[in-house]
């Protein structure tokens, strides 16, 4: 069934399709920051992409997919953490690699074929940034950092739509950065030691030692991995401007065709009406939810139960209905036959995942046939459905204590109350709790519910 997915650039729906005569469709997903543990909005996005991931396999075959997702493990925000902490870089970007390998594994993501890390890059990077300072494109500030001269791509924008006048075009020496215009972006960052430490490479000719650029990292990896064009290219909202306006104009100057021929950008998760980011302070980790006793693929269903163009408001509630869906989704397998059954019961499920990857509506269409019953359907199809939703029902069901509802309600109804400094309701808050038989333990960045010890008599 072809697969319709809206695109950010032409703002319609359009079908997926290869454009190579090989046949394979080439997919560039950008990757995690490995700074700090990744949070579930940061997974909203990777299990969103993950899906999509699992829907192409199905309908252009296993080995027809090439999935390419980096690794962000130099740039600003890496860099400050290694100045905070006062460990080197790698050190840094490698545990937070590892925990997001961990995480990813218990939310059933799929692998990327290829997982590139900036820094394994460099050369990419500097022979890319030369070639559009041979261009024209791209020029060394006093510094010796190197920038992208925005006026000279007159494309600039078409993703975004951003105005000319919004991008504060001037010829003059713009700023205190050397560049020649406040609205060019750095392609190659000349070494400053204090900040620094001792990251750095050598740049291109012509520039300073020193590091690349958030922007150019993904062009060089999907050049080296995918070729000058790819079949899609996605990420969360946010990415879109700059990162993805700024990856079009570097790769079509240095390329010379289309860089990406679909982009696809899914929607934030949110808490309280606000994105969950860690600069906000405001998020959970996988491991938050899961110490809390919720299973990673009880995450993952509450992720996928949103439509992944509108932004999402996270709730422990949605765990609560994930984890008893879980529960009616594994009962029900278990009462298929192993062999025959319609094989086609489950095509609105598809439909529902082909138009645009409406994930709600094909959990919607799926248990409008669970609550059916078994008779008659399919095991092999509804292993496939599972497949294409990436949800391992034999995964561990939760562990802990089942909290109810009701307190996993009050229990964040406190902390919000204590986020707030209304430490008057967060006290009369955790009394209920503590009559309830919860008891609730503070941390900096959340908090564990537990049943209250029992004291003793
Ligand atoms: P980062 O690790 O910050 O580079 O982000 C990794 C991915 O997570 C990017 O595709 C972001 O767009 C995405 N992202 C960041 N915050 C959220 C959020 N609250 N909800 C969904 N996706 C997000
Ligand atoms: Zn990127």
């Amino acid at each position: 069934m072809p697969i319709r997915l809206h695109d950010s650039l032409t703002r319609t729906q359009r079908e997926l399709q290869p454009a190579q005569p090989d046949g394979v469709f080439r997919f560039y997903n950008c990757g995690p920051t490995v700074y700090a543990p990744a949070h579930i909005g940061n997974f909203r996005t990777f299990v969103v992409n993950d899906v999509l991931r699992r829907l192409l396999e199905l309908e252009f075959g296993p080995a027809k997919v090439k999935h390419v997702r980096n690794l962000t493990d130099v740039d600003d925000r890496t860099i400050g953490q290694t100045q905070k902490e006062k460990r080197p870089l790698a050190e840094i970007t490698q545990k937070w690699t590892a925990k997001f390998h961990a995480d990813c594994a218990a939310l059933n993501c799929l692998p990327p074929h290829v997982e590139p890390t900036a820094t394994g890059h460099i050369r990419e990077q500097v022979s890319m940034i030369e070639c559009l300072m041979a261009k024209g494109n791209a020029y060394r500030a006093a510094d010796g950092s190197v920038y992208f001269k925005i006026e000279s791509f007159p494309g600039y924008g078409g993703l975004s739509r951003i105005k000319e006048r919004e991008l504060k075009i001037t010829n003059a020496v713009a700023d205190a950065d050397h560049k020649d215009s406040v609205s060019d972006f750095a392609l190659w960052k000349a070494y400053k030691p204090e900040e620094d430490g001792d990251v750095k490479w050598p740049g291109p000719a012509g520039a300073s030692e020193g590091r690349p650029g958030w922007h150019i990292e993904c062009s060089a990896m999907s050049k080296k991995h995918l070729g000058d064009t790819i079949d899609l290219h996605t990420g969360g909202v946010d990415l879109l401007f700059p990162h993805h306006e700024n990856e079009i104009a570097q790769s079509q100057c240095c390329n010379g065709t289309t860089f990406a021929r679909h982009w696809y950008h899914s929607e934030h998760l949110l808490v309280d009406g606000t994105t969950m980011s860690k600069s906000k302070g405001n998020y959970y980790t996988l491991s938050d939810l899961t110490g809390k006793g919720y299973s990673a693929m009880a995450v993952r269903y509450a992720l996928l139960a949103g439509h992944p163009r509108k932004q999402l408001n996270f709730t422990l509630d949605s765990l609560h209905a994930a984890e008893s869906a879980l529960k009616h989704l594994r009962a029900f397998r278990a009462a298929l036959a192993p062999v025959g059954g319609d094989e086609t019961l489950f095509a609105p499920v598809f439909t529902a995942l082909a138009d645009d990857l409406n994930t709600p509506g094909a959990l919607g269409a799926l248990f409008t046939l669970v609550n059916r019953g078994p008779a008659g359907v399919s095991l092999a199809a509804f292993d496939r459905v599972m497949f294409a939703l990436g949800l391992d029902l034999t995964a561990p069901a939760p562990a802990k204590t089942d909290i109810p509802a009701a307190i996993a309600s009050l229990a964040e109804k406190r902390w919000a109350a204590k986020q707030a400094k209304d430490f008057a309701s967060a006290d009369a808050l955790r009394k209920e709790l503590t009559a309830a038989g919860w008891s609730m333990l503070d941390r900096k960045d959340g908090y564990t519910l537990e049943p209250a010890q029992k004291q003793p008599a």
